[in-house]
This record gives structure tokens, C-alpha cells and sequence, in this order.
């Protein structure tokens, strides 16, 4: 028996995970839960599961859970980001990391101290904290199983391998909405329509950050931590049909990738059971009829995103934290209809520059990591019209998972 925790699990990791959990009673039961405000769900996964302990994002949220469960649970409820953490760290074999944004990193980082094996979806903890994951996670003997479709394509892939046998991983994107749109389509789009993802079913922020292709630029952040890859021997090849979900070039030549229909199931069930794999049930792919699969190049011009993760690599440890946080803000000033979504890399790259104009920073514990956030987020929030504190975003942070 597997005791899990999971962060976020009312948001679109969360629920999956827990289905596949549901799925194999025997094998797996949920320790803890976390999430923000969407207590309805979370009153239903309790009655489910029978975690011992679960937090919500506020204590209204705490009173509304208590009222929907009524007496004669074994339950203990707690609040707020302490309460995020003490559900991270509480005794069990996997913490799921299904959180979205950077509110995640505290608590991943405090369950890999603990020596938890993470699987990890919140893909902003490599993106703003890499180096100082890595550190722990090897101090600690705990192993990350990356969620993320891409990385787990790696992942499985190098499984077995050499480390110095692979000469360069090639993450697939697949695009989004606006892969064949012009320039000043794009300036148009409506949330409606960048929320339009044609493959894949995932919460409104990385659905966002899809159309941008800034999801693909967090994503070579994340590999470049996750596989300790020099960012030159990381690529991105654009391939619309998302059945390719990554490859990995060897020395001799071997080109390696990992295929299968889009499903997060498939990513979030082998961090769930590897080394071993899960029966799910789900359709064969036939390559028979998807008949063709495509790959085109990325293009910078249109989507200026996946040149801006680049550079924050090459512009120290700490940039990646200023560009993962600036575009949250931006982000959300796009969801809630206050700039455009070319403004989202415009938005990005100020703070980008400005980081840079200042001498940038290294990245030694958590308060350089705060440092750097706090930077991305001030900054592009005074620069959006009518802009949104950090406060008022980091409950945001809390909300976003539930969606
Ligand atoms: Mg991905």
C-alpha cells in the first residue's frame, strides 16, 4: 500500500490523480489533501478517501467544510500556507505536487526535505527554485517523478540509460490555439478562444501560458533542473497532433521518444506507480489513423516566449523566479481582461530587463527565491492598468487550483 498526499486536489492534477487512486483501492490510500476554496469538491474527496488531515486557502473555507461534513469524521482541518505545509510533510510514501503557481515551492520543498519522493506537476517549483530543489532533493535521497507530459516522456526514456550517453533532449509543444494564427490575430484573441487548447484539458493558467508558448519556455527551465541539462542541448520542436510527447538523442545517433494519446492519466500514473505501470484502461493509440504527425520549427517572432526562458537561464539562477513570477501576474491580468495576450511577453521581458539592468542575483535559499518573485510580480503589476497587489494575487494562486 502507497500512502500519498496531494497538493491542489481540487485542481486538474488533483482530480485526475484522485481518479486514478479511486481506480486501484488496493494498491494506494491519501494521507493528506490540499486545497484553496473549492470545499464542495473537497467535502466529496474526504468522504471519499478518509485522509486524516486536509488544508483549505482560508478559514471560511475551513467553517464551509466543517458545516458541509457535520461530526464523526476523523478529521483535522488546517489553514493557509502553515497549513499547506503541514500537509506536505506528513508521513507518506509520495506527495503528489499538483498545486499551480509559484505557492507551490514551499511546501515541495518542505516534503522533499522531509526525504518524500515528489511527483511533480507544479512545474513553477523547478522554474523559480531549480538549483536549491536539486540540492535538497540529492541531501535528502528523495527522487522527483516529473508529472509534466513532457518530462515524464524523458523521463521514461532515460530510464535504464546513461547519463553521458544522451547528447540533447527535445521537449514537443503542440502549439495552441494560436499556432497558425498572424501576428495581429493573436493581438486580438479573446480569453474564449485562448482558452481554446486543442489537445490537451488543463487549468485556464497553463492553457494560457500554452497559447504563449511560455508553458514551453517554463518547460525548458524544468528540464534544464530536472535532467541537470546544459539549456543548449535543450530544443523544442512544435508538433500539433501532441502525440510525440518528447524525444531524447543519444550519442550514437538513437533518436528515442516516448508516444501515446494525450491524457495527463498516462504522466500522472506512472509517477504514481514507477517503476511499475498501472492498467488504465484508456484506448490504444493506432498510428494508422492519425496518419501523419508534424513538426515545425517554433517561431520567436509571434511567440517571443520561449526566447525570454533562455534568457532568463543564461541570466543566473535566480531570473527564472522573475520571469516565472512576472508572468503570473501577467497572466492574470489577461484572465481577468486587463491587457492582451501579446502584452503577456511585453510584460515579461520589462522585468526581464529591468532584473538584468540591476545586476540580476544568485539563488542561495528560499528568501533569494521570495526575492526574486517579489521583484517579477511588483514589477509587472505596477505596470498593468488598475495592477493587482502580490497579496491579492498569491490567494489568487490558491483559487486557480480549484478551477
Ligand atoms: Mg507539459
Amino acid at each position: 500500500m502507497k500512502t500519498l498526499v496531494v497538493l491542489g486536489s481540487t485542481g486538474s492534477i488533483g482530480v485526475q490523480t484522485l481518479e486514478i487512486i479511486s481506480m486501484f483501492p488496493d494498491r494506494y490510500e491519501v494521507a493528506s489533501l490540499a486545497a484553496g476554496r473549492n470545499v464542495e469538491l473537497l467535502a466529496d474527496q474526504v468522504r471519499m478517501f478518509r485522509p486524516g488531515l486536509v488544508s483549505v486557502g482560508d478559514d471560511e473555507s475551513a467553517k464551509k467544510l466543517r458545516s458541509l461534513l457535520g461530526e464523526g469524521l476523523d478529521l483535522s482541518i488546517v489553514v493557509g500556507a502553515s497549513g499547506l505545509l503541514d500537509v506536505a510533510t506528513v508521513e507518506a510514501d509520495l506527495v503528489v505536487a499538483g498545486l499551480v503557481g509559484a505557492v507551490g515551492l514551499e511546501p515541495t520543498l518542505a516534503a522533499l526535505q522531509k526525504g518524500r519522493n515528489v511527483a511533480l506537476a507544479n512545474k513553477e517549483v523547478m522554474v523559480t527554485a531549480g538549483a536549491l530543489v536539486q540540492r535538497v532533493a540529492s541531501e535528502r535521497g528523495a527522487q522527483i517523478i516529473p508529472v509534466d507530459s513532457e518530462h515524464s516522456a524523458i523521463f521514461q526514456v532515460l530510464s535504464g540509460q546513461r547519463s553521458q550517453d544522451v547528447k540533447r533532449l527535445i521537449l514537443t509543444a503542440s502549439g495552441g490555439p494560436f499556432r497558425t494564427w498572424s501576428s495581429g490575430e493573436i493581438s486580438n484573441a479573446s480569453l474564449k478562444e485562448a482558452l481554446n487548447h486543442p489537445n490537451w484539458d488543463m487549468g485556464p493558467k497553463i492553457t494560457i501560458d500554452s497559447a504563449t508558448l511560455m508553458n514551453k519556455g517554463l518547460e525548458v527551465i524544468e528540464a534544464r533542473w530536472l535532467f541537470d541539462t546544459n539549456p543548449d542541448y535543450v530544443d523544442v520542436v512544435v508538433h500539433p497532433e501532441s502525440i510525440v510527447h518528447s524525444l531524447v538523442e543519444f550519442v550514437d545517433g538513437s533518436v528515442i521518444a516516448q508516444l501515446g494519446l494525450p491524457d495527463m492519466k498516462v504522466p500522472i500514473s506512472v509517477a504514481l506507480s514507477f517503476p511499475e505501470r498501472l492498467e488504465l484502461d484508456l484506448p490504444s493509440l493506432d498510428l494508422t489513423e492519425t496518419a501523419a504527425l508534424h513538426f515545425e520549427r517554433p517561431d520567436g517572432e509571434r511567440f517571443p516566449s520561449l526566447g525570454l526562458a533562455y534568457r532568463a537561464l543564461a541570466s543566473g539562477e535566480a531570473a527564472p523566479a522573475v520571469l516565472n513570477a512576472a508572468n503570473e501576474e501577467s497572466v492574470a491580468a489577461f484572465l481577468q481582461g486587463k491587457v492582451s495576450i501579446p502584452d503577456i511577453p511585453r510584460l515579461n521581458e520589462c522585468a526581464l530587463n529591468e532584473w538584468e539592468r540591476r545586476g540580476g542575483g544568485g539563488l542561495r535559499d528560499l528568501r533569494d527565491v521570495r526575492e526574486a518573485d517579489l521583484f517579477g510580480r511588483r514589477f509587472v503589476s505596477e505596470l498593468i492598468p488598475g495592477g493587482s497587489a502580490p497579496e491579492r494575487t498569491k490567494d489568487g494562486m490558491f483559487g486557480e487550483a480549484d478551477l
